[in-house]
C-alpha cells in the first residue's frame, strides 16, 4: 500500500512538472510572438472559435489566432518558429472556413491562421491576352465570392463542390470533387499555380513549371507542405441557366451502369451525381418544391414503398440565346437512353448561380432549426468501379437500412481527370466512385440517431470494405496511426514523407492531421 501512494505521488509529481514546463513554455513563446513585426494581428483572448469545426467532436484550444493581412505576416510568424528549432512547441494550423471533420484545422497550444484575413484583395480576372483565362484569388478566398466576381466577366471556374462556402486552401488541400469532376477533374486538377509559405517561411511560387514537386505536394497534400496563400485558377464560360433533373432507379446496378455511360458520353450532361435514398415512403411528394413531375399523373402512381431508392441527378447548361427546343429535345433522347422508372422524371430550371449555391439553401434551413451546429460523423469514400455492386448491396442493403438523416451521395469520376502526381490518394482503377455518408447525429442522444451509433456503423462500414477487400480510398481522410497512413498513400507514401522534411522539416504544419508529429 505504501509502496502504490508512493507511485502515486512520483506520478502526480512528474505529471505536475511535466504541465510546468509546457506552461512556462508556451507562455514563454507568447512575449516573442506579440513582438512579430506584423501587418495583421496576433489574436491571444478571443480564440475559441478556433477550436471547433463543422465535424463537431474535437476540440483543440490554441495559444493564438493569426489574422494575417498580408502573405508576409504567415511568413514571419513561420519563420519565428522555424528559427526557434526544437526550443518551440508551436505548430500551425491554417483554418479555412474550419468544415473539417476531425479537427484537421485546429492545433492545440499552436498558432491557427484565419486565412479569410487575407482575402480582401480585389479578385482579378484575366480574360484577355492569356491563351485561357484565369482568376487569381487568395487562399483563404471562398468559392461563392470567387463565383460571383467571375460571373461578372461571363466566366466561372470549370470544377466545384457541392457546397461552395468553403476556402480556396481548404478543398485545394483535399481534392474539390462534385458533378463536374467527371469531365474537368477536381478542382487541384484547375488549377495553374500558387503560392506557398512553407514550414521554414520561404514564400514560393509553384506550377507546372516552377518548384513543381511543391506545386503536385500541396495539391491534395493536406496542408502538409505549405500553406497556400494565393492560387491561379481556370476558368471558363459561364453558362446562365441550368436544365437540373431527377430520376429514380430500384436497382444499383441499373443506377450505377446509366451513371457511367453518362460520364463516358462527351458532350451531354455538364453535371452528373446521384444519391441513395433510404427508407422513405411518401418521397415524391415531398420531393423539393422546384422540382415538377414531367408527367404528373404517372408519377403520382409512383410508389416507393420504403424501398431503397437511387436518384440519379443531371444538368444541363445553357445560355440565353441557345436554342431551348434543340436542347430539349438532345436531352429528352439522351434520357430515352437511360433505363430509370419512367414514371418519375423530374426537372427545373435555375440561374447557374442558384444552381451552384444549392447547398446554402439547405444550411440556412437547418440554421434557423438548430440544425446546422450539430455533430457530424460523415464518411467519404473512393470505392473502385469493379467492386461497387457488392459494396452497395452490403452497405445501402444491409448495414445502412436504420437511418439516412442527411444525404447518402454517389457518382462516379475518371481517374484520368486526376494528376497521379498530386498528394491525392485515389484507387487504381479507371472509373471510381465517390460515397458520402453524409450523416448528421442528435446531440447528446444515445440511441441510432447519436455520434456513438453512427460512428460504429462507419466502423463496420470500413471493416466490412476491408474483410471484401474492396481496394477503396478514403476521401478527406481521418487516421491515427502511421501504419494506417502509409496504408492510405501506398506508393506515394515515400515521396509524401520526402516532401515533408523538405518543405516542413520540423512538421509544424497541419497538425490536426494527425499524420507526422512535431520535432521535439
Ligand atoms: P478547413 O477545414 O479550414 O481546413 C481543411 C484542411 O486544410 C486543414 O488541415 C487545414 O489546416 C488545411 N488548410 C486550410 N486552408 C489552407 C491553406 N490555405 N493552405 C494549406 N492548408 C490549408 N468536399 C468536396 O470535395 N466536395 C464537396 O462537394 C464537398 N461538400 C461539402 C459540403 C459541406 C457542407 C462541408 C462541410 C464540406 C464539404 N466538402 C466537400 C469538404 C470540404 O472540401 C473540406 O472539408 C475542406 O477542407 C473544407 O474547406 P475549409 O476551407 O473549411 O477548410
Amino acid at each position: 500500500k505504501r509502496n502504490m501512494l508512493i507511485i502515486r505521488s512520483f506520478t502526480t509529481l512528474l505529471l505536475t512538472c511535466i504541465a510546468f514546463r509546457l506552461a512556462c513554455c508556451f507562455s514563454s513563446s507568447i512575449s516573442p510572438l506579440k513582438a512579430l513585426p506584423l501587418v495583421g494581428h496576433l489574436e491571444f483572448e478571443d480564440i475559441h472559435h478556433a477550436s471547433k469545426d463543422f465535424g463537431n467532436r474535437y476540440q483543440l484550444l490554441p495559444l493564438a489566432v493569426l489574422h494575417p493581412k498580408s502573405v508576409s505576416d504567415i511568413a514571419s510568424a513561420i519563420r519565428y518558429i522555424w528559427m526557434m528549432g526544437h526550443h518551440s512547441q508551436l505548430t500551425v494550423a491554417a483554418r479555412g472556413r474550419g468544415h473539417s471533420l476531425q479537427g484537421q484545422a485546429q492545433t492545440r497550444h499552436g498558432i491557427v491562421i484565419h486565412m479569410e484575413s487575407l482575402q480582401p484583395q480585389k479578385l482579378q480576372v484575366h480574360s484577355v491576352g492569356a491563351p485561357t483565362p484565369y482568376v487569381d484569388v487568395s487562399g483563404g478566398e471562398l468559392w461563392i465570392n470567387i463565383l460571383h466576381e467571375t460571373l461578372k466577366s461571363g466566366l466561372a471556374p470549370k470544377s466545384w463542390t457541392d457546397y461552395l462556402h468553403l476556402t480556396v486552401g481548404g478543398t485545394l488541400s483535399n481534392a474539390g470533387i462534385s458533378g463536374q469532376a467527371f469531365r474537368h477533374g477536381p478542382q487541384i486538377s484547375n488549377v495553374h499555380q500558387l503560392e506557398v509559405v512553407t514550414g521554414k517561411g520561404e514564400i514560393l511560387n509553384c506550377s507546372e513549371r516552377q518548384n513543381s514537386d511543391l506545386f503536385h505536394g500541396v495539391l491534395g497534400g493536406l496542408g502538409q507542405f505549405g500553406i497556400i496563400t494565393r492560387a491561379r485558377i481556370a476558368l471558363e464560360p459561364a453558362p446562365a441557366m441550368v436544365k437540373w433533373m431527377r430520376v429514380l432507379y430500384l436497382d444499383f446496378s441499373a443506377f450505377a451502369k446509366d451513371q457511367e455511360r453518362l460520364i463516358s458520353a462527351d458532350k451531354r450532361f455538364d453535371y452528373i451525381e446521384g444519391f441513395v435514398i433510404i427508407n422513405r415512403t411518401g418521397l415524391l411528394n415531398n420531393w423539393r418544391l422546384s422540382f415538377t413531375p414531367e408527367d404528373p399523373l404517372q408519377a403520382s402512381q409512383f410508389k416507393s414503398d420504403g424501398r431503397t431508392l437511387y436518384c440519379l441527378e443531371v444538368g444541363k447548361y445553357f445560355k440565353m440565346d441557345d436554342n431551348k427546343d434543340v436542347m430539349n429535345q438532345e436531352v429528352k433522347e439522351w434520357l430515352s437512353e437511360l433505363s430509370y422508372v419512367s414514371s418519375t422524371l423530374f426537372s427545373t430550371e435555375v440561374t447557374y448561380e442558384e444552381f451552384l449555391d444549392r447547398v446554402h439553401v439547405s444550411e440556412k434551413k437547418l440554421r434557423s432549426k438548430g440544425q446546422w451546429e450539430v455533430p457530424h460523423p460523415w464518411l467519404n469514400l473512393l470505392v473502385p468501379r469493379s467492386r461497387v455492386n457488392d459494396f452497395a448491396k452490403g452497405v445501402f442493403g444491409s448495414i445502412l437500412t436504420d437511418t439516412s438523416n442527411g444525404p447518402v451521395i454517389v457518382y462516379p469520376v475518371n481517374k484520368s481527370k486526376w494528376d497521379n502526381r498530386t498528394s491525392a490518394v485515389t484507387p487504381e482503377e479507371e472509373i471510381f466512385y465517390l460515397v458520402a455518408i453524409l450523416t448528421s447525429a442528435v446531440p447528446g442522444s444515445t440511441g441510432k440517431d447519436g455520434v456513438e451509433h453512427i460512428l460504429k456503423r462507419n466502423q463496420r462500414i470500413l471493416e466490412f470494405s476491408q474483410a471484401q477487400g474492396f481496394g477503396l480510398k478514403q476521401y478527406l481522410p481521418h487516421y491515427t496511426t502511421r501504419r494506417e497512413w502509409r496504408s492510405h498513400f501506398g506508393p506515394k507514401w515515400e515521396d509524401f514523407v520526402r516532401r515533408k522534411s523538405r518543405y516542413d522539416p520540423l512538421a509544424m504544419l497541419a497538425p490536426g492531421q494527425r499524420i507526422f508529429e512535431k520535432a521535439q
